[in-house]
């Protein structure tokens, strides 16, 4: 009898899950690891939906370089640092090109059912810092280190606007302090900068 209760829970759950995704259990795959749904053209990263396949690769990095040149990329590359001269960010043995990419990387990819504290899981919807378990949870990112929880902060609400944004080439250069050739628009920190 305890084991239908609990397996109606669980069924429960994961239609509610089912719901909040585009696609279904293939898109629900794709979210929990970061992926794109190749079915669906539809991209994942902490949990937030996009349909340019080019912002979601610059968002999910690559795989690190082996013959790396830049001494600042050598030393970030060893403890998931950012070099300030070339503007890309290393963690999870991949290198990032997008600031925003790096900041969600840095934390622990965590997922709801991993999840025991409620309050935690409450914030795993956005974010939100948990004093009781002294860890910070930034979509499906969960941080104990409090500076790099709120640099994941800042950076959140940049990727949902770049996932809504229409231009592809201002989407990136959102969440890489890019330059956007079509529009002729710069941005900083995710917002317009002056040239
Ligand atoms: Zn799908
Ligand atoms: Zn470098
Ligand atoms: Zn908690
Ligand atoms: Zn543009």
């Amino acid at each position: 009898m305890r084991l239908v209760n609990q397996l109606v829970i669980v069924v429960g759950a994961l239609m509610l899950v089912a719901g909040a995704m585009a696609g279904g259990e293939c898109c629900e795959k794709a979210a929990a690891t970061n992926d794109w749904c190749k079915g669906c053209k539809e991209g994942f990263y902490n949990g937030v939906s996009m349909s340019s396949a080019k912002l979601h690769k610059t968002l999910a990095g690559d795989p690190v370089s082996t013959n790396m040149k830049c001494e600042g990329c050598k030393a970030a590359s060893a403890n998931d640092g950012w070099c300030k001269d070339c503007g890309t960010g290393y963690a999870n043995k991949r290198h990032y090109a997008s600031w925003v990419g790096y900041r969600l990387a840095l934390g622990k990819h965590t997922a709801a059912k991993e999840i025991k504290c409620d309050a935690c899981k409450k914030a795993s919807a956005d974010h939100g810092w948990c004093d009781a378990c002294k860890a910070g949870m930034v979509g499906c990112e969960r941080y104990t280190d409090k500076a790099q929880y709120e640099a994941a902060v800042a950076a959140r609400p940049v990727l949902v606007a770049a996932a809504k944004e229409k231009c592809e080439g201002c989407a990136v250069a959102m969440v890489t302090n890019g330059k956007c050739e079509a529009c002729k628009v710069s941005y900083k920190d995710g917002k317009k900068s002056g040239s």
